[in-house]
């Protein structure tokens, strides 16, 4: 029997490429494994973050839309972004590191909160709502001692008005409650994840920057992207057909309390065309691009990559 294994993705929304990369790669000191094209719009950037070697449950990526104003979280969308971190020193070191920066937190409980430039909220546990014994997926920065480096998600938090319409669907995908009835994890033997819904604001919600986009689920392979694809049409939603995405195929629905939520495999990886050593530090087009590469490479916002410039 399969299981999906917690989180493989979530993509969000940028204006600021460089200030985006500054954020994740710089000050929160994720790996850039990859730097592409928004694969419908080959003249911005899709950016991927993640753990040394961009394993699914540390990926978050962000599409640019340059000048895209400021998105607010209503209901039905994605609105925080649940990190495992390794204790409550590492909650004391990211607290004194973003507000050197200028960057607000907050405390929920023992939960280190914190917003991106664009006003993308996280949060920071430890010791993380799910599997205690999942390896903790971190990347190498020069200035974050390794015992304090983020370790891929814990979850992720949503707003819905009546969760319980989900619950059926969720239930096909193979979440359990957690405790409470809009608490749920996923996962198996390698990882789980955690989705929270919470009540949502009254203003409604507007994609935008800093909005999140989509949460992805992790899948082994095609044989269960597709397996899985047939349980949730035949509960009611409406899968795509299976879309390659160059580094994970994907199948993307949306859940009932209008999230959209994608499945996507973890059977080909960040290293399919580039080195595992310099992931992230060349521009990668998906073949359909790579003869305009003239002509789009142009078109694109310079980016520093802090880990290329050391
Ligand atoms: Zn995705």
């Amino acid at each position: 029997m399969m299981a999906l294994q917690g989180l493989h993705h979530i993509t969000a929304i940028t204006a600021d490429a460089p200030a985006n990369v500054d954020f994740y790669a710089r000050l929160l000191g994720l790996r850039l494994v990859k730097k592409t094209v928004n694969f419908d719009e080959p003249s911005v950037y899709h950016l991927y973050f993640g753990d040394e070697a961009g394993a699914p449950g540390s990926i978050l990526t962000f599409f640019e839309f340059p000048g895209a104003a400021q998105g607010r979280p209503g209901d039905g969308e994605l609105h925080a972004i649940q990190w495992r971190v390794g204790g409550e020193d590492a909650l004391a070191f990211w607290e004194a590191r973003l507000v050197a920066e200028g960057v607000a937190t907050g405390r929920d409980g023992p939960a280190v909160l914190f917003q991106d430039p664009e006003g993308l909220a996280h949060e920071l546990h430890a010791p993380p709502h799910t599997g205690a014994g999942d390896a903790p997926l971190a990347a190498a920065a020069p200035d974050i001692p390794s015992e304090h480096a983020l370790q891929g998600f814990d979850g992720v938090r949503a707003y819905a008005s009546v969760p319980d319409r989900s619950a059926p669907l969720l239930e096909t995908l193979g979440f359990r409650r957690d405790g409470n009835d809009e608490h749920w994890l996923l996962g198996g033997e390698e990882r789980t994840a955690r989705l929270v819904y919470d009540r949502p604001p009254g203003d409604r919600g507007r994609q935008g920057a800093g909005s999140i986009h989509h949460v992805a689920w992790s899948a082994a392979d095609d044989a269960e992207l597709q397996a899985v694809g047939a349980e949730v049409a035949a509960a009611g939603a409406r899968p795509t057909p299976v879309i390659d995405r160059q580094y994970f195929h994907s199948v993307y629905f949306r859940e009932p309390s209008g999230v959209l939520f994608e499945l996507a495999t973890r059977d080909i990886g960040f290293a399919v065309d580039e080195p595992p050593e310099s992931l992230g530090e060349a521009l990668k087009l998906p073949p359909q691009y790579e003869g305009r590469r003239a002509q789009i490479e142009p078109l694109l916002t310079p980016l520093v990559n802090p880990r290329a410039a050391a």
